[in-house]
This record gives structure tokens, C-alpha cells and sequence, in this order.
């Protein structure tokens, strides 16, 4: 993250990274606008959003980077997180292989990312707790085991959405 004019103010690029279709979009546009759609188009083209939390003692500006569907071919150019302070690695809690693709992104994101990176493991689509097929406890775990930031949120509901955003602002300034 870097400071800005006063020092109690950061800029920090923020990347969403995780499976097509795990609802990274959707948590972004919550976050940002307060808005959600069942029928969220995949994105076209790159998408970026920027976003301010003040928190007690600073001020972030979130530079949010959303994906442009590359996630599709399972890979994303390192030039997408290239330079970001925080990362946030979502699965689909009703997706196991979004599960196994997520813990993929964060060892990626730990041999070649940013050693101080802020990253958290987002446990998205909480609301389809009949349809779940990751427990909280393994996401729970694994974050653990790897230094991680772990929640499950709902873009659709809004649960979690902005102590996410919250938590990740809060770690940035601790880390400055
Ligand atoms: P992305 O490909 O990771 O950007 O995922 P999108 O944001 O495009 O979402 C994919 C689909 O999942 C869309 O139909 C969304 O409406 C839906 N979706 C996203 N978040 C949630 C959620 O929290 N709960 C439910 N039930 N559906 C969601
Ligand atoms: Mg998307």
C-alpha cells in the first residue's frame, strides 16, 4: 500500500481472484454500488472500481481490479495482481472444485505474489446453505494453516460483504 498526501491515508491495489462464476463480481458491485443480480453478466473487458473506507485511525482507497472472465482458462496474467497489496481468493461454498481451485490461487499467489500481500480466503454464496458442499470449517482450516484472512460472505444477502472489505483495510494499515 501506498501513502497518500497525509499519512494516515493509503491507496492499496485490491484483486479478486477464484473460479468463474464464484460470484467475485457480484461481491464487488455489493461492496461498491450496494447493488446485486441474480443474472450477473460475465464481465467484458476489464473492470476496475475504486472505493474509500475510512477507518479510525486512516483512510483506505481501495483500486479494485475484477477480473474479465480470464479466470475461465484458469489462468491469470501475474500482470493482473502485479503490485497489489491485498488479494481476496473466493470460492463457491457450494463448488468443491472452486474450493480446490481457490487453495491453487492463494499457492500461486504465495510463491510469486507480494510477501507482504494481505490476503483473504472468501467463502462466498453463503445463503445456499442446502446446496453447501465445502464446510466452514475446512475453509477455516486451511486459511489457518496458510496465515490467511478467512470469512464466508453473501453477495446476494450482503452478509459479511463490507466487514470483508473492513477486515482487509484494517490489516493494510496495520502492515503499513
Ligand atoms: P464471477 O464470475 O466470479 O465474477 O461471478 P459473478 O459475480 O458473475 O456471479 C456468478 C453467478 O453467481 C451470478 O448468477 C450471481 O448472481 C451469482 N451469485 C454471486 N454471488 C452470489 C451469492 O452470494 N449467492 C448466490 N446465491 N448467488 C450468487
Ligand atoms: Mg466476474
Amino acid at each position: 500500500a501506498t501513502r497518500m498526501g497525509s499519512s494516515n491515508n493509503i491507496q492499496a491495489k485490491l484483486v479478486l481472484l477464484g473460479d468463474m462464476g464464484t460470484g467475485k463480481t457480484s461481491i464487488v458491485l455489493r461492496f461498491v454500488k450496494g447493488q446485486y443480480f441474480d443474472c450477473q453478466e460475465s464481465t467484458i473487458g476489464a473492470a476496475f472500481f475504486s472505493q474509500i473506507l475510512s477507518l479510525n485511525e486512516a483512510t483506505v482507497k481501495f483500486d479494485i481490479w475484477d477480473t474479465a472472465g480470464q479466470e475461465r482458462y484458469h489462468s491469470l496474467a501475474p500482470m493482473y495482481y502485479r503490485g497489489a497489496a491485498a488479494a481476496v481468493v473466493v470460492y463457491d461454498i457450494s463448488s468443491t472444485d472452486s474450493f480446490t481451485r481457490a487453495k491453487k490461487w492463494v499457492q500461486e499467489l504465495q510463491r510469486q505474489g507480494n510477501p507482504r500481500l494481505v490476503m483473504a480466503l472468501v467463502a462466498n454464496k453463503a445463503d445456499l446453505e442446502t446446496k453447501r458442499q465445502v464446510d466452514n470449517e475446512e475453509g477455516e482450516l486451511y486459511a489457518q494453516e496458510n496465515g490467511l484472512f478467512f470469512i464466508e460472505t453473501s453477495a446476494k444477502t450482503a452478509q459479511n460483504v463490507n466487514e470483508l472489505f473492513y477486515e482487509i483495510a484494517k490489516r493494510l494499515v496495520k502492515a503499513r
